[in-house]
């Protein structure tokens, strides 16, 4: 069977079920942004690892190794955040084909330590190999968080809001810069988002922190496609006001400007890194509150949590066709 058959999610289902059960200290095992392991005290340990590959997450010609290092933290943190979590420490494995010189691993590193200092956590140990193919990243992030502060993909409500950390689309507006050749000086903010996406585990710890909040998910392969992770966890759907997604800087003008659309961005584009979570009506304004508060300063709701499991986005009146949602490694061929 070609893997394109079974999609991306319906792979890993298949490939872990016949595993044993986890023992009763695994609160979550596979299937949110973290495993998330019940210590003595009670607190929770939050473990998450993502693999970066040249040509497939990244173009090495095209971001420089500082960037690449950078970002390559904060895939990583951004499931920690998704969680609500404290990072703690990291594990990298890097694998380097022939043709990348010391200083340019020197400088993956530099952006490595960048994030590390900022998410105040230490590097703990990793592999490293040479490679007859792409230059390889994995990385492995352990995080903490106290007992019962801390959010999963499930627990949705009918009626609940649905609200982003910030704007969309700016990261898949990035890549298509980069990709097409368009200068950096045309949409500078939409170039740096792509290169250098926020950070938001102080957002994630402050909502995990208030009542109400019923669910989260970072967005990393598009609104549409994580969003639905939290709508299949909480055998429910959701209505999106596209008008209502925050916008990123530059990104009207810059569509305007070459005559595109940036709404195939804004709800399927990846690697925005923002967080979506879904909270009661009743705690809508201190969610937003909080989330401002955390330097999320464009939070805003976008839609609502129905019971209809299906996924609708429209703008006024108008419904938007959502079959394209969001990124799969391997895309059906249909
Ligand atoms: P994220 O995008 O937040 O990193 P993914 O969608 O990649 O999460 O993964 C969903 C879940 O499946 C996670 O719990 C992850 O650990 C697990 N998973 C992904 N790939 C594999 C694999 N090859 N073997 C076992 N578990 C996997
Ligand atoms: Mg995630």
């Amino acid at each position: 069977m070609k893997l394109s058959e079974l999609g991306e999610f319906e792979l890993i289902r298949r490939i872990t079920a016949n595993f044993p059960k986890p023992p009763e200290d695994v609160l979550e095992g596979i299937g949110d942004d973290c495993a998330v392991i019940r210590l003595p005290d009670d607190s929770v340990l939050l473990v998450t690892t993502d693999l970066l590959i040249d040509r497939k997450h990244f173009i090495s010609a095209l971001i420089s190794p500082r960037q690449l290092g950078r970002k390559s933290m904060i895939v990583n943190l951004s499931d920690i955040a998704a969680m609500g979590g404290f990072a703690h420490s990291f594990f990298v494995s890097i694998a380097i084909p022939p043709g990348f010189d010391v200083e340019y691993i020197d400088e993956i590193y530099s952006g490595f330590r960048e994030l590390a200092v900022t998410a105040g956590i230490v590097l703990l140990g990793g592999d490293t190999t040479g490679s007859e193919t792409d230059l390889t990243i994995s990385i492995t992030l352990l995080g903490r968080a106290e007992k019962g502060k801390f959010l999963l993909r499930k627990g949705a409500q009918v009626g609940d809001c649905v609200q982003v950390s910030g704007p969309l689309g700016g990261s898949a507006a990035g890549l298509y810069m980069l990709r097409t050749g368009i200068p950096r000086d045309i949409a500078p903010a939409l170039l740096s988002t792509h290169e250098e996406p926020p950070l938001r585990l102080a957002t994630g710890q402050m909502l995990a922190g208030i009542s109400g909040i019923t669910a989260m998910i970072d967005i990393s392969d598009g609104l549409l496609q994580d969003l639905g992770h939290i709508c299949r966890a909480g055998g429910v759907g959701a209505s999106i006001d596209i008008s209502r997604i925050p916008l990123p800087v530059d990104l009207p003008e810059f569509c305007r400007s070459l005559d595109l659309d940036p709404t195939d961005w804004m709800l399927s584009g990846g690697e925005d890194y923002e967080l979506c979570w879904t909270v009661h009506p009743d705690h809508e304004q201190e969610a937003l509150r909080a989330a401002f508060d955390s330097g999320a300063h464009q939070a805003a709701t976008i839609g609502q949590i129905t019971a209809e499991q299906t996924i609708t986005a429209h703008i006024k009146e108008r419904r938007i066709q959502t079959d394209r949602i969001g990124y799969d490694h391997f895309p059906r061929s249909s």
